[in-house]
């Protein structure tokens, strides 16, 4: 008899401040069970998961003794449905009907010019900066209403460019849609994403009052900032950093989070996160930039390596900074082990295209704001409707479980399956994959399973 393993596990060590714990992961229930080194390295074998050369050393001097019982207490947990499980759920696309969701291009302008800006510091690449008028605003939102159908709570981003450039038209589009609302019985959520520049007074009463999610644009350390972040005004962080804190405490417990960007220039980015959660900040997301490889701000295949051990530092910080007492939270190590994954809000992923789209301040309609300007993406507007006259919805539909590169990926439920932007971006093709980005996201996974698994004591 042969034992064919058609399902996936994953097994990984993880770093606990300097005491190493080995984890056997089961994709597809999302089971994490902690093992003895023995059981680790069997379950490598078993599951034909990538030995390191001091592994395949050590298991291949595993005793008799230790191979079979290692091997009974693997037997067991397949026994009971916890290891090696079966899918729940083998071929889904996204469904394309009903919209949820509109990222509003306020203004491609900006207070701002960043180096990796993928907006070209807020113009998205046309001559003329351009503004989103009140009327296309309101269109956008009936517009929203009339496509959402069954859906009742609907989202708008409010989006740039720097929104606060144009607060009053944010007013009177945020009005409009509450007067709808008692019309239609939707229920409208509102985010705002900003630079902070402009965040004060007012402004940030009006935003910690009106909007149900604000992201706050901060790279971290002022060498940071000040190495790719430029303003007209000459120093733009001293205020950018000081209106964030004060819009901070304004916010008290509603939702908020900073999001930073690293680039090759600062891949001691664990020092940013450090300094953001040092300076009042608790909800934290710093990402990789994403830049053509010829960017010379661009992160690379070449920098994985040092990227991956940063990541590994800085679930050294987010552990010991919690066990004194210290909380933040970073977004990508964020992990539910009591829950499991929740398979069809992860086939989903962002939506965009399917029941996300953007509106460019002409009215023009996008998949979602990368897509934005390009004339190939192009899905009509919100006068006349959607005139997806090139199928570009179709290629938005697929998931995970539609992409041959995801098929055998341990973190694929964490991940949801990439980001179409990155994917065409990289390779060509909305479902290709972004080869670079899938490492930092497995590597992002294993260390929220493992500093979750810490923290609970599972
Ligand atoms: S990390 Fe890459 S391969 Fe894995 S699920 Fe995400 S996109 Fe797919
Ligand atoms: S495709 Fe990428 S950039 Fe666009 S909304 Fe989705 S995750 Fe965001």
């Amino acid at each position: 008899m042969r034992r064919i393993f058609a399902h996936l596990v994953h097994a990984f060590s993880f770093n606990d401040c300097g005491n190493f714990r080995y984890y056997i992961f089961d994709v597809e229930s999302g089971s994490l069970m902690e093992a003895d080194y023995s059981a680790f390295l069997c379950a490598k074998n078993r599951y034909s998961v990538e030995f390191t050369s001091n592994e395949k050393n050590a298991f291949a001097v595993l005793s008799a003794a230790e191979l079979r019982e290692a091997n009974e207490e693997l037997d067991s947990l397949e026994a009971d449905g916890l290891l090696n499980t079966p899918p729940v759920i083998t071929s889904y696309k996204k469904p394309i009907g009903a919209l949820k969701a509109l990222c509003l291009h306020t203004c491609h302008d900006c207070n701002m010019s960043c180096d990796y800006c993928f907006a070209s510091d807020g113009t998205y690449g046309s001559v003329e900066r351009e503004v989103m008028s009140v009327s296309v605003m309101k269109r956008s939102i009936d517009f929203l209403i009339e496509n959402s159908k069954f859906i009742k709570n609907l989202e708008i981003d409010f989006f740039g460019g720097e929104p606060l450039l144009h607060l009053d038209n944010v007013k009177e589009a945020v009005a409009y849609a509450r007067a709808r609302e008692k019309e239609t019985g939707k229920k409208f959520s509102f985010t705002l994403t900003t630079n902070c520049l402009a965040l004060n007074g007012e402004t940030a009463k009006y935003l910690a009052d009106e909007m149900q999610n604000v992201v706050l644009s901060i790279d971290g350390r002022r060498c940071v900032h000040e190495r790719v972040r430029h303003s007209k005004s000459g120093d733009s962080y001293t205020a950018i950093l000081k209106n964030a804190q004060q819009f901070r405490a304004l916010r008290g417990d509603k939702n908020y989070y900073v999001r930073g960007t690293f680039t090759n220039k600062n891949l001691d980015f664990s020092e940013d996160v450090k300094f953001l959660s040092e300076n009042g900040f608790d909800q934290i997301s710093v990402e990789p930039v994403v830049l053509p490889k010829n960017h010379p701000l661009a992160i690379t295949e070449t920098h994985i390596e040092a990227i991956n051990k940063e990541y590994e530092r800085l679930a050294t910080l987010v552990l010991t900074e919690r066990r004194n007492g210290h909380f933040f939270n970073f977004f990508h190590f964020m992990a539910d082990l009591t829950g499991g994954p929740c398979v069809h809000k992860r086939l989903n992923g962002c939506g965009a295209g399917c029941d996300y789209l953007a509106v460019a301040p002409n009215g023009t309609l996008a998949p979602c704001h990368r897509f934005t300007g390009n004339p190939d993406f192009v899905l009509g507007n919100v006068f006349d409707g959607i005139s997806d006259t090139k199928s570009v919805r179709e290629k938005f539909t697929d998931t995970l479980l539609s992409k041959p590169h995801c098929a055998d990926c341990f973190a694929k439920y964490n991940c949801g399956g990439g980001c179409a932007a990155n994917s065409f971006e990289f390779s060509g093709s909305t479902s290709g994959q972004y080869k670079t980005g899938c490492e930092f996201q497995k590597k992002r996974t294993e260390l929220a399973l493992g500093i979750n698994a810490c923290l609970t004591g599972n």
